[in-house]
């Protein structure tokens, strides 16, 4: 990127003024029910000042420094809540006489930008954009949605202790998928990165200091002590670890403690699974079908003639994190993890994928 792509700015606001100026939806980071959350956000909105505080099992948000602008990091939610929502109606159909009419709804997605992107959501995005789009399957409404959407990252300048974006190389920089980039700075104000026209476009007319080679290595320094703050790793061999381990006595100890809840699943910004339900009104005379997250933790999930393939926790969990780690590799080329950590937060009893890994690699080793 050329020097010119790159300016200091002191705050976000401007950033924002100008896409609420410009007729923007703005989705970004808004405090909810305790926990950082994605939704629809105007200047001044931005939850200055808070942090979060991230182990297994345990998430809280809690006042932090003043002046610092996202020292939180991922919460419960992940922007996949908007391209590929919980609940979506595929089709109504209507009694008419002695027929009935179907009625598709319509899909609209006003211009939208989504503000604070992590790094490892660029990467969950791009996960989701091979599902969602992979030569034999076109989801249209995904999509639309991603193509006619405006992302701002926010490049993390503190990792929450569950992070491993670093083991996973998704972050905590993030190197492509965005329109515009900030970084906060240690001493303050925010390196802002051009990452594509539509990022150009949006900067034009503002008045911006241009950024110098010193503003440039210290967003490079916040990356780096950032990666380096990481404790949790993923090992380099789980996929063939995992491959070979089908029945390996590891996946009993994790079903004693785990509850098939499906959290893990429901918070992964990668987990694709939907199902499709159908309903009708007591008159019989309107129907709808719907589609919704599914998880393979249900069992439900499974559910073939005569029963359920995968009647134990042993099998839920390890479809779940052989496909996730191993597998997802055979169907989409990449991992299905990006290191976020949600899963391990957000698991009621603490069940980390990274102590899990490190188990059957210790297994492998000895
Ligand atoms: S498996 Fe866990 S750490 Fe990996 S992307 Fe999903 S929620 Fe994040
Ligand atoms: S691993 Fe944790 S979050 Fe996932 S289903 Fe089991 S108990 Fe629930």
């Amino acid at each position: 990127m050329s020097d010119a792509g790159r300016h200091v700015i002191a705050t976000p606001e401007p950033l924002l003024q100008r896409l609420a100026a410009q007729g923007w939806r703005v989705i970004g980071p808004k405090p909810r029910d305790g926990a950082i959350c994605y939704e629809e956000i105007g200047p001044g909105d931005l939850p200055r000042g808070m942090t979060d505080s991230q182990q297994p099992g345990q998430y809280r948000l809690e006042p932090g420094d003043p002046g610092r602008w996202f020292d939180y990091v991922v919460g419960p939610q992940s922007w996949k809540k908007w391209l590929f929502p919980a609940r979506q109606k595929l089709w109504s159909a209507a009694r008419d006489g002695s027929g009935f009419t179907v009625e598709a709804p319509g899909d609209a997605w006003p211009k939208t930008a989504f503000f604070g992107v992590r790094p490892c959501e660029i990467a969950a995005m791009g996960i989701q954009d091979r599902v969602f789009d992979n030569g034999s399957f076109a989801d249209p409404g995904y999509g639309a949605r991603r193509a006619e959407t405006l992302i701002v990252t926010v490049n993390c300048a503190r990792a929450a202790e569950t992070c491993f974006c670093a083991a996973m190389n998704t972050g905590p920089r993030a190197e492509g998928g965005y329109d515009l980039a900030l970084t906060e700075l240690e001493r303050g104000g925010f390196l802002l990165e051009v990452g594509s026209a539509a990022g150009a476009a949006l900067l034009d007319g503002l008045d911006l200091a241009p950024a110098g080679p010193d503003h440039v290595e210290a967003g490079r320094a916040v990356s780096r002590a950032t990666a380096a703050s990481q404790s949790r790793s993923m090992p380099a061999e789980i996929a063939p670890i995992l491959r070979d381990a089908a029945e390996h006595p590891q996946w009993e100890l994790v079903a004693d403690r785990c509850l098939s809840c499906a959290n893990c699943t429901l918070v992964c910004p990668t987990c694709f699974c939907s199902d499709v339900e159908d309903s009708t009104d007591l008159s019989g005379d309107h129907a709808e079908r719907w589609r919704v997250w599914d998880s393979c933790f249900t069992a439900e999930f499974s559910h073939v003639h005569g029963g359920s393939v995968r009647q134990s926790t042993r099998s839920r969990y390890r479809q779940w994190m052989t496909h996730k780690l191993s597998s997802w590799h055979d169907q989409f080329g990449t991992s299905g993890c990006t290191g976020c950590g949600r899963c391990i937060a957000w698991c009621p009893v603490g069940i980390d994928i990274t102590e899990e890994a490190a188990a059957f690699a210790a297994s492998k080793e000895g």
